[in-house]
């Protein structure tokens, strides 16, 4: 079972006291609906009684959907003691013999924010690759700041599902509102006949990051000339 920590911080919108219940794991298919409220952004944090407001605060949670076989570690403060856990962790990948076993064939990711956490559990639900909608963000930055005729800096991309099924990038700008860009799968399917012989030996299986930065590096561009996704 799951351990919930309860902790009390003031409300950041009227300052009354907030409890908020820190769970250390949600376990698929057990959590289900922790999972609802997880993508219905109301699983991290919590309802202020006081304003009503509800109040989103990150912390340290592992996320292992057993069906779907992945695993991902939401570490909004990536210091040298998390760094030393994701270590550990994969260590562990390869000396113990029965973890390894009981993770075999899992896709292992760190994430950063409950929102890079909600766009993994969408990709790996829709049976998508993280690494080819990460490189195909880097490819897509670009156009879609030319098609906007903005000098404005992309701070984030996420992938979405629209209501009908359609998917796309929501993109954060840094000085105007966001803009929400269709994403042609025929891209991503192109993404992937290209880069997979390239990738499916170079990627681990262990715990990574798959982000803005990893796309960066593999295709050789330092991460400060694109857009930053973290
Ligand atoms: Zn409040």
């Amino acid at each position: 079972m799951a351990e919930i920590k309860k902790q009390t911080i003031p409300c950041p919108k009227c300052g009354k006291p907030l409890e908020i219940d820190m769970w250390d794991s949600v376990e698929l298919p057990r959590d289900r609906e922790q999972k609802e409220k997880i993508m219905n952004n109301h699983f991290f944090g919590a309802e202020c009684g006081t304003c009503g407001e509800f109040i989103p605060v990150g912390y340290q949670c592992t996320y292992n959907d057993m069906e779907r076989k992945y695993f991902l570690w939401l570490l909004p403060k990536l210091g040298e003691k998390e760094q030393q856990a994701v270590l550990e962790y994969n260590e562990r990948l390869i000396k113990d013999n029965p973890f390894r076993l009981a993770r075999s064939g899992y896709r292992h990711r760190v994430v950063q924010s409950i929102s890079e956490l909600r766009e993994k559990i969408l990709i790996f639900d829709e049976r998508l690759d993280d690494r080819y909608i990460e490189l195909m963000k880097m490819a897509y930055a670009p156009i879609i700041r030319q098609r906007l005729q903005t000098k404005s800096r992309i701070t984030d991309i996420r992938f979405q599902k629209q209501p009908d099924g359609e998917y796309s990038f929501l993109v954060i700008f840094d000085d105007r509102p966001p803009a929400n860009v269709l994403v042609d799968m025929d891209t991503y399917d192109g993404t992937k006949n290209r880069m997979e012989n390239r990738l499916e030996p170079e990627t681990p299986g262990n715990l990574i990051c798959v982000n803005a930065g990893w796309a960066a590096e593999v295709m050789g561009i330092a991460p400060d000339s694109q857009q930053n996704g973290n």
